[in-house]
């Protein structure tokens, strides 16, 4: 039951009791402040876009718990490390965005070089028997981690064979992730409700991305006006490998895409990258903890020259706590 009094909006919640005080026996009720701009005499008013806003929080919420909660009944994949993906799902491999730190290239042009997947190196293939897989109700499946299943290479018909597969499981869930988010304009009609849409997006910075030519996908800035604009209630970002970043503009720039969860984590590979320094991460996680989304640690860790820096001035201190 919804009723309001004075610049405050009321959520009478039945199911979820919580005391207010010792003292009191009396059930809590869940209260939202609205901006007083929003508020005029006994009607709440707002804008189509801060309703929206409004709304999106509330749908986030929803889909966090049902996330929160597959994540529980799941067998993590990662060893040892918070994971919240218990399964990869490869119906479609390869890439021709060329990052220079990926590590599913890496791997397709040495140990997986004789497979029949990669024989012809990692340009983006299909693969029919993937199509025989099934999905348990709850399981939370990456898809096409061994490639970017939305590069301008991998065909139009491919993308929709795949997200017809998905459809036969309306209760998994499924996280496509690309770096051409842009793409998914094209699809969205397509989309079973079950899918996640993601983006890797490592820095605001286009400069640093040019200037150490970091991949051949679409620059950052890109990736976040076609994510900022995608019409879509559960997206996802990951800012991993993280690059340096400004601050307060990278923080925006996530804020505004309202993603539902948000990995951040360092490079694995020790690839040199151009990384922030350790606080400048931790104050970017701490910014983002304030949204209404579901902030994932992935690998954290000083940046490599932090190390080095530490290493050659003889100091030996122990790793800043991740708290
Ligand atoms: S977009 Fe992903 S799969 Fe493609 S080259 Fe970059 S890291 Fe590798």
């Amino acid at each position: 039951m919804v009723a309001m009094v004075d610049n405050v909006i009321v959520l009478r919640i039945p199911v979820v009791k919580k005391r207010v005080s010792k003292a009191s026996s009396k059930s809590s009720i869940g209260r939202i402040y609205l901006s007083k701009r929003w508020v005029e005499r006994d009607v709440a008013i707002m804008d189509w876009r801060d309703y929206e806003q409004l709304r999106n929080i509330f749908q986030n919420l929803f889909e966090l718990k049902n996330i929160v909660e597959a994540l529980f009944n799941c067998k993590a994949v990662g060893k040892g490390m918070f994971n919240i993906v218990s399964r990869t799902w490869n119906p479609v491999t390869g890439c021709s965005h060329l990052c220079r730190y990926c590590w599913a290239r890496r791997l397709a042009e040495t140990r997986l070089k004789r497979s029949p997947r990669y024989r012809d190196g990692f340009i983006p293939k299909i693969h029919e028997q993937e199509f025989k897989a099934t999905f348990k109700p709850g399981e939370f499946v990456f898809v096409s981690d061994m490639g970017d299943l939305f590069c301008e290479q991998v065909e139009d018909e491919w993308i929709l064979r795949v997200l017809d597969h998905i459809r036969k499981f309306p209760k998994t869930h499924f996280l496509l992730l690309t770096k051409n988010p842009r793409r998914y304009r094209d699809f969205l009609d397509r989309f079973p409700p079950n899918v996640i849409l993601g983006a890797t997006i490592e820095t605001n910075r286009d400069d640093l991305y040019r200037e150490h030519r970091i991949s051949g996908a679409p620059l950052p800035s890109l990736r976040y006006k076609a994510m900022r604009d995608l019409k879509w209630s559960k997206k996802f970002v990951s800012v991993e490998p993280v690059l340096d970043f400004d601050l307060d503009v990278f923080a925006q720039w996530i804020e505004e895409i309202e993603p539902l969860i948000v990995y951040v984590g360092y490079d694995n590979y020790g690839n040199r990258l151009p990384e922030p320094p350790l606080r400048k991460t931790l104050a970017l996680i701490e910014r983002l903890s304030k949204l209404p989304c579901l902030v994932i640690r992935k690998t954290i860790r000083p940046a490599w020259f932090e190390g080095l820096s530490r290493y050659m001035g003889g100091e030996l201190e122990e790793r800043p706590g991740l708290a």
